[in-house]
């Protein structure tokens, strides 16, 4: 390329050297040409050649004893699989290993995609003994922790769901003055380790949010959300929360007697979509559920109560249901159970699942990881395939995050867990992950998680580009 554009002057100059034109005017455009030859090389330089002396490529390949195929539900044995520069390049029997590649063995083990959690609360741990009206423990928790220290818990909260194999979340709210955000940057930059994050920001709700407020302090459900009543504040509402960094929206529909309408919701998707910003609702009434799908929101958040008409409904529009079960022991046993019924018709109907756990309490002797994955078995309950219930806890819910991730095929980031039994057999498995790597990076390798102080910084951006959260990253 270069030598193209070198020699191009020079016969240029040969044409013209007849004795007559070799004047002075002949040796300026000779040097002008050179002048532009010169720039041309090094913008051609620029292109081609420098970005593989700056940056070498590394190459890292994983034998896969057992890959687990989850879009398949089967198993496919002796893999592998290689990463290039913190994505999948190549998945197969024997993929094309460059001299000097790192090898991870994992033959031994059932590798799949990292696990996926689309309902968190990283920054939010409810208060015990508590058991006042009104979601009293964690209206507690907002009034008595400051955004500091919840995000001071996130970091801990953060690093459990990450060595359990959750590889991405969707943090959705009750995070004080924009926590989760600041989560997000942190990890983002290498500060601290997590799981990647989708964040919502403040929740916009009608007048007093999911709270009962007391008239004489009605600012109490503020910061942790953001009132919208008129279609002029849910506008405003959702431009504040983009510009302060939220990457998705959380609409609250129906915790007061006013429910948010179809046109209220419309409003906030289509200011929300606008920006390529996806919006999630929080709904537990049939009305309230069908309110927001036909405004046009992406998710139904536990969507508790819907009829078989509003999950119809949701399967024709593409809608995902992020169900957030609390097991019964927490839930009790009669609501428990019509959760279970809930999916199994919701799954029977065709409604796109995504898996989401909204854990927001302590469990002793378990780390958060290991309570979220304890929230899956409200699927296995309901007797959906194993295959089923691992593909809503990666693919589905990655294409809900707008993740690239989720999947093991060429192009996606190298987001891999394993794990020493078969998750396909029973999903109990996913307790015992083993490895976890995050982007190509390895965070966790026979059982040890592992996490060094990085010495390059970066300092991550606040807000998203516009369009970013409806395409794929
Ligand atoms: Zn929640």
């Amino acid at each position: 390329m270069s030598l193209i554009i070198l020699t191009l002057p020079i016969f240029w100059v040969n044409k013209c050297s007849t004795p007559f034109i070799r004047t002075a005017q002949a040796m300026k455009t000779l040097h002008r040409v050179f002048g532009y030859a010169i720039v041309a090389v090094a913008i051609a330089y620029i292109i081609f050649a420098a970005p593989h002396i700056v940056a070498a490529q590394s190459h890292t390949v994983i034998n896969a004893g057992h890959l687990v195929d989850v879009e398949n539900g089967r198993i496919l044995t002796g893999q592998q699989i290689l990463v290039t520069d913190g994505h999948i390049s190549e998945v197969g029997p024997r993929v094309a290993a460059p001299d000097g590649a790192q090898r991870i063995d994992l033959s031994d083990s059932y590798v799949m995609p990292g696990l996926i959690d689309a309902h968190t609360h990283l920054a939010l741990q409810e208060m015990d003994g508590s058991d006042i009206d009104d979601h009293g423990s964690y209206y507690y928790a907002s009034l008595i922790e400051d955004t500091s220290m919840r995000v001071a818990q996130g970091t801990m909260l953060a690093r459990a769901m990450l060595e359990a194999g959750f590889v991405w979340v969707r943090d959705t709210g009750n995070n004080g003055l924009y926590g989760d955000v600041t989560l997000r940057r942190a990890i983002e930059g290498g500060w601290i380790p997590g799981p990647n994050m989708v964040t919502a920001g403040r929740m916009i709700a009608p007048f007093g949010g999911q709270f009962q407020m007391n008239p004489e302090k009605p600012d109490l459900g503020e910061p942790e959300y953001f009132y919208a009543d008129s279609h002029t504040e849910i506008i405003r509402a959702v431009r504040e929360n983009v510009h302060y960094g939220a990457t998705f929206i959380k609409l609250i529909i129906d915790n007061q007697p006013y429910i948010y309408s179809v046109d209220d919701v419309r409003v906030a998707v289509e200011e929300a979509h606008d920006m390529g910003v996806k919006v999630m609702a929080h709904a537990a009434s049939d009305e309230g559920i069908r309110n927001a799908v036909l405004g046009g929101v992406d998710s139904i958040e536990h969507g508790f109560n819907p009829s078989d008409e509003t999950l119809e409904l949701m399967a024709d529009r593409g809608t995902y249901l992020v169900g957030t079960d609390f097991p019964a022991s927490r839930l009790g046993e009669t609501r428990y159970w019509s959760n279970v019924e809930r999916n199994k018709r919701a799954h029977a109907i065709g409604v796109p699942m995504a898996f989401g756990s909204d854990v927001v309490y302590y469990e002793e002797g378990k780390t958060r990881g290991e309570q979220t994955i304890g929230f899956l078995f409200s699927y296995v309950d309901a007797e959906l395939p194993n295959a089923h219930i691992l593909r809503m806890a990666t693919m589905h819910a990655a294409d809900l995050l707008g993740a690239n991730s989720g999947r093991l095929e060429a192009g996606r980031n190298a987001d891999i867990i394993a794990m020493p039994a078969n998750p396909l057999d029973d999903v109990s498995a996913l307790y015992g992950v083993s490895f976890v790597m995050k982007d190509g990076h390895v965070y966790k390798e026979g059982g040890q998680f592992r996490w060094d102080i990085p010495t390059k910084l970066n300092n991550p951006r606040r807000k998203q580009p516009r369009g970013n959260m409806l395409r794929q990253r």
